[in-house]
């Protein structure tokens, strides 16, 4: 999408690639996930054992990818990466099991999109580090087990409620990654300038971290963005003031939220009276995809306290009316 708000990856983010923090302790925020991957990458380090497989969720942008990297490199153990649309054949997958040496890392992501023909070879390949592979087709066809080596799946996705309990069953660990508060992006955001070469004020790296909706991604996308600005407008330094205008000139509200959200919320309240209303009407009142809205712009609305999900559909809450500056309906008594 050509949201610049969005936590999706695009092209340009691939350069900020060598800016992502590379060991746990630079690895802003999320304490109680990181405290609990200590120990046990501790524990399996001091065992020279495989890390149990790990699943990551949470909205994108949050750092699913980065945590995954990091755990491979405090492991002192290779790093592979793949995705589950990715996998087509059960062969695909299988190629990349035989070649993992031991104890190393294989990072699947979006792994709640995995064919179910790929998902049964992982199952007896994360318990018991065995490939079935059926060879040959019709009366010749055979099965033959192939060993492999201890690995650890790190999966990663944006739905837990997405993935076959078998599968998430089958994770020892699973964490949780939460929005970011507007001080630890301002951590990101600062370290992230520093590694840039851009000059910032702590009020500008606020500024900044307060508008990208508690995500990593969004604010160094932002970041870039402003720095854009000030560079045209000869500015010495990022500060409160520079930020601000760069942010209202890329159509940012103070609280982080960009047209497409206000298109939402201006859809529930003004289309269907605030809702109730299902997720699939919404979604085609604003001419998005279901999956992109649940993906990226509810997650946050939710959390913020702007709306609300009920079992009859989504609900504009009081502060989606007062951000709009919209009269809420008058409450009908029950
Ligand atoms: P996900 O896999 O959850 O979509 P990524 O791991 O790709 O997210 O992170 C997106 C961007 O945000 C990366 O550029 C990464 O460097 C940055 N980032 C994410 N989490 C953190 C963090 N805790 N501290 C610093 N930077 C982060």
């Amino acid at each position: 999408t050509d949201r610049i708000i969005s936590p999706e990856q695009a092209p340009g983010d691939a350069l900020d690639r060598a800016l992502r923090p590379q060991v746990l302790q630079d690895f802003v925020g999320q304490e109680q996930s990181k405290a609990n991957l200590k120990v046990f990458i501790d524990a399996a380090r001091a065992r020279q054992e495989a890390l149990d497989h790990v699943l990551l969720f949470g909205p994108p942008g949050l750092g699913k990818t980065t945590l995954a990297q990091i755990v491979a490199r405090e492991l002192g153990v290779g790093f592979r990466a793949t995705s589950g649309p990715i996998l087509a054949k059960a062969g695909d997958l299988a190629a990349i099991l035989t070649n993992l040496e031991p104890r190393d890392v294989l990072f699947i992501d979006e792994i709640h999109r995995m064919n179910p023909a790929v998902e049964e070879i992982l199952y007896p390949a994360m318990e018991d580090h065995v490939l079935d592979l059926i060879i040959g087709e019709g009366p010749s066809a055979r099965s033959v087990r192939i060993d492999l080596a201890p690995f650890t799946l790190v999966g990663a996705t944006t739905r837990a409620g997405m993935l076959a309990t078998p599968l998430r069953d089958r994770f020892g660990i699973p964490l949780r990654l939460e929005f970011y508060s507007p001080e630890e992006l301002t951590r990101v955001v600062m370290g992230t300038a520093r590694k840039m070469g851009a000059a910032i004020t702590e009020d500008g790296a606020l500024e900044i971290a307060s508008r990208s909706r508690g995500t990593p991604r969004i604010a160094g996308r932002l970041l870039r963005r402003v720095r854009d600005f000030a560079t045209a407008e000869g500015a010495p330094a990022i500060d409160r003031l520079a930020a601000a205008r760069a942010l209202a000139r890329l159509e940012i509200d103070e609280v982080g939220l960009d047209s497409n959200d206000r298109r939402f919320l201006k859809a529930l309240i003004e289309n269907y009276g605030g809702g109730p209303v299902g997720m699939d009407t919404l979604a085609a009142a604003i001419a998005e995809a279901r999956d992109a809205v649940e993906d990226v712009i509810e997650p946050y609305l939710l959390q913020q306290g702007f709306i609300q999900r009920t079992p009859r559909g989504r609900m504009a809450c009081a502060k989606a009316y007062a951000h709009l500056g919209l009269a809420e309906p008058p409450k009908v008594p029950q």
